[in-house]
């Protein structure tokens, strides 16, 4: 029989919101249960954020040892062994997914295996291989993530991969195609070109990573051809064809229908949220039109005792976003005041040189009718930065014209993905270009940069 077991808060997935969600809702004296189908740490921890950027740091490692020479260090005889690269990647996850479970042990969190399904406003099933168990809760937090978009005529197979597949490869690829030229797209075509993959992006729109400022996607893109790497913007991917040891992709661009052959053909064009096999809307619980879950500011569904958080919310698809959300949810659920406020939520790409923002730009923020002054400084001029023979780049600050107030942040260079955490703090705590200008900052160091970038917006600097 099934007897119901009871618990306070129920959370669904174990991803940077879910386990997030779980922790903070025990340590705030809930009794917690997680429910997760897959492995502990989500797509973040298995499959998205972490074996990226493990996979990235191991390709950079090979092109510092083959391509050191104007730094005194030259190498022969430099191999890559792929199995190894792919078990460092496996090892990190490894590490990191046990610690998950690990915190939710320490938590006194239950963690449940199985596909959890609503039933109704207090109660789910939960299903394995061999049962399913009622759970009957007062609140849920749900935090099931989102899957790769497939596209016509590119059916997900042994040659057509998401970004699971691509992670995953036994070999390097000696050519690969990369559809969609987003961050997940450009972040893999760097680590293959890296690896001495030949690589094609094909991107529909005018431009790969639009999400960010021309003046960064144009290093992006630069780096990416000096690494052999073949970017071909406004192309329509058609269809995918295996062939007897690779794949072929047909795309057309400007009235041109062409043919490119490859090992794979990675398929990144968007991601699209887990609401479908939940049962939520049987429950009333009220979706948008691309299937993401409304939410208030305490990330409250359309049914009062129901919270969604992380990729299945609007907003930037981001691990950070989700465990923030997942703090909110779980610190709601417990009666706090606390409510989400995205001012300060940074976007890093991990490409080279690495892009990140956080804040308003230029343009948005004349946009929402500031009045603003703006500082850019470069890495060239750092010398940090020289010496560490990292010069593409540049910090740019953003700030309200009337008294400095810094409004937002965009960096590229080696290292964004850190220097922007800086800036993050200015927005969120309301600094001006002053308190950014006074700080003392460490010389020599990258994290001089946004202050000699203040010191520019300020009218001046010292060393432009
Ligand atoms: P997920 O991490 O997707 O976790 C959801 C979990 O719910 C999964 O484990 C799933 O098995 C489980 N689940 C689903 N349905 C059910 C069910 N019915 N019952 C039980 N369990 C269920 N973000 C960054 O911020 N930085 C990065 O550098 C970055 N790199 C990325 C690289 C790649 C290749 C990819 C694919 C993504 C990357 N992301 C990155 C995005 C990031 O991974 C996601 O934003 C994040 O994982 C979302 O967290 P989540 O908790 O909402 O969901």
């Amino acid at each position: 029989g099934d007897f119901p077991i009871e618990t306070d808060t129920v959370v669904v997935g174990a991803g940077p919101g879910g386990y997030v969600a779980a922790i903070r809702a025990a340590q705030l004296g809930q009794k917690v249960t997680i429910v997760e189908k897959g492995t502990l740490g989500g797509v973040c921890l298995n499959v998205g954020c972490i074996p990226s950027k493990a996979l990235i740091a191991s390709s950079h490692r090979y092109q510092h040892a083959l391509h050191s020479d104007d730094m005194g260090v030259t190498t022969e005889g430099v191999s890559l062994d792929f199995s190894k690269v792919q078990s460092f990647k496996d090892s990190v996850v490894k590490k990191l997914t046990g610690g998950v479970e690990g915190l939710l042990k320490g938590n006194k969190v239950e963690i449940v295996k199985g596909e959890a399904y609503f039933v109704d406003k207090n109660s789910m099933k939960v299903m394995d291989d061999k049962q399913s168990q009622t759970y009957e809760f007062k609140n849920a937090i749900i935090a099931t993530g989102s899957r790769p978009i497939e596209i016509p005529g590119f059916k997900f197979g042994k040659r057509v991969l998401d970004s699971t597949g691509a992670l995953a490869l036994e070999e390097k690829p000696e050519k690969l195609i990369v559809i969609g030229g987003g961050y997940i797209g450009t972040e893999l075509g760097t680590a293959y070109a890296n690896f001495g993959t030949e690589v094609t992006i094909l991107e529909g729109m005018k431009d790969i990573l639009g999400g960010f400022e021309k003046p960064m996607t144009q290093l992006v893109k630069k780096n990416l051809k000096k690494k052999g790497a073949n970017i071909v913007t406004e192309a329509m991917a058609k269809s995918a064809e295996e062939t007897e040891n690779g794949v072929k992709v047909t795309y057309e661009a400007k009235g041109e229908t062409h043919e490119v052959e490859a090992d794979y053909v990675l398929v990144t064009v968007g991601r699209k949220p887990n609401t479908d096999e939940l049962g939520l809307e049987e429950l009333g619980v009220k979706l948008t039109d691309r299937g993401l879950v409304e939410v208030d500011k305490q990330s409250r569904s359309s049914i009062d005792n129901i919270y969604a958080i992380g990729d299945i919310v609007p907003g930037l698809p981001l691990a950070h976003k989700a465990s923030y959300e997942a703090k909110v949810a779980a610190e709601a659920i417990s009666g706090e005041k606390s409510e989400v406020d995205y001012l300060s939520i940074p976007a890093v790409c991990f490409t080279e040189p690495e892009l990140a923002t956080v804040g308003l730009t230029e343009a948005d923020a004349k946009d929402e009718g500031f009045e603003i002054t703006s500082g850019k400084f470069p890495f060239a001029a750092n010398g940090r930065a020289l010496g560490l023979n990292e010069t593409d780049g540049f910090v740019k600050v953003v700030a309200r014209k009337e008294d400095g107030l810094v409004l937002g942040a965009q960096v590229a260079g080696n290292g964004a993905s850190d220097i922007i955490s800086e800036l993050g703090l200015a927005v969120e705590t309301g600094m001006t270009l002053e308190d950014i200008a006074l700080t003392i900052h460490a010389h020599p160091t990258l994290g001089e940069i946004p202050m000699e970038a203040a010191e520019v917006a300020l009218g001046k600097p010292i060393h432009s």
